[in-house]
């Protein structure tokens, strides 16, 4: 039986730790929300006072924290001891936040300088991924730290990516995020023009998804009510992956493009819609909810 620290009980974090009780671990977890604590105490988390006591006894910590500030004050204490000096010599350390490239390459420097082990592990597939173990886990790190952590991994998710060294998880994570925002705005617009044009919804869904059009953004997430069914256009725009999120991982592509300076204008601007989406109330819709706004924005 492996025992597992897990920190971070949130949307997230409370499921994911869920699956790996129910596939027979003991998981210690902490959160420091209370209420957060209860839920999952309730899921058969065993909850520990600190985060140090889950830490101590553990073979493997799984942080899904809210930002890389979190993770690294984690990791490292801030006015207390952190968490790679309270755990065991050789422990492995996975973190699944979506944080930037740069903080997972701090962490993992971190955690393998107090001579543990380290992953960059972030995920796709939100709430409903973690709740049904099928997440998407895309991985940075050493291979056989990859390979020690896969049976785990297996437990939350349905899909493991070995990306390449550390930070190289996040990147993919970045990487991917930018293509889906990007493609939602393009869906999004191609709709709206369509709608000046008079041209049918179900016309253009019928054309585009059959045709070069075609992506993710148009075939499950379709932006307009009807095409799609299950499409959070068809229940409000209810997330899915919410405005919010969608916000923050372009703000991640965009320090890596600064970093890096890959010229990426549609990144940029992808970011700029989506801040502006959360500001005019999309911050807890579902990110094809942005054609709203295109819409409001578009001359009368
Ligand atoms: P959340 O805010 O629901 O959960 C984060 C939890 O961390 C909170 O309960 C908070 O109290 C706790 N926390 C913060 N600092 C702590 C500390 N020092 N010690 C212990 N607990 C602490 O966020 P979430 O939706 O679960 O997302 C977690 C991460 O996963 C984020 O990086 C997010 O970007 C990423 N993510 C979220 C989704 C999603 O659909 N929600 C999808 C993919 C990735």
């Amino acid at each position: 039986m492996t025992t597992i620290a897990f920190i971070g009980l949130g949307h997230m974090g409370n499921p994911m730790a869920a699956n790996l009780v129910k596939h027979g671990n003991r998981v210690l977890g902490y959160d420091l929300f209370p209420a957060a604590r209860d839920a999952a105490a309730s899921a058969g988390i065993d909850i520990v006072s600190s985060a140090h006591d889950a830490v101590r006894h553990a073979d493997v910590v799984v942080t899904m924290l809210p930002t890389g500030r979190h993770v690294l004050e984690t990791y490292q204490g801030k006015n207390t001891t952190g968490l790679l000096d309270a755990a065991a010599p050789g422990t492995l350390f996975i973190d699944s936040s979506t944080i930037a490239v740069d903080e997972a390459r701090a962490a993992h420097a971190l955690a393998t300088s107090a001579g543990h082990r380290s992953l960059d592990a972030p995920v796709s597939g939100g709430v409903v991924g973690a709740e049904n173990g099928t997440l998407a886990f895309m991985v940075g790190g050493a291979t056989p730290d990859y390979e020690a952590a896969v049976p785990l991994l297996e437990q939350m998710g349905r899909r493991i990516v070995h990306c390449g060294a550390a930070g190289l998880g996040q990147a993919a994570k970045v990487c991917n995020n930018m293509i889906l925002a990007i493609s939602q705005i393009a869906v999004s617009e191609a709709f709206v023009l369509g709608e000046r044009l008079g041209l049918s919804h179900e016309a253009l869904f019928d054309v585009a998804s059959h045709a070069t059009g075609q992506c993710w953004a148009l075939t499950t997430n379709c932006p307009v009510p009807g095409p799609v069914p299950d499409s959070p256009a068809n229940r409000d725009y209810r997330p899915g992956f919410a405005g919010t999120l969608m916000a923050k991982d372009l703000g991640l592509a965009a320090h890596a493009i600064e970093l890096t300076g890959a010229r990426a204008p549609l990144g940029l601007m992808s970011r700029e819609i989506y801040d502006a989406f959360v500001e005019t109330g999309g911050a807890s819709q579902d990110f094809s909810g942005v054609i709203n706004m295109i819409r409001s924005q578009s001359t009368p």
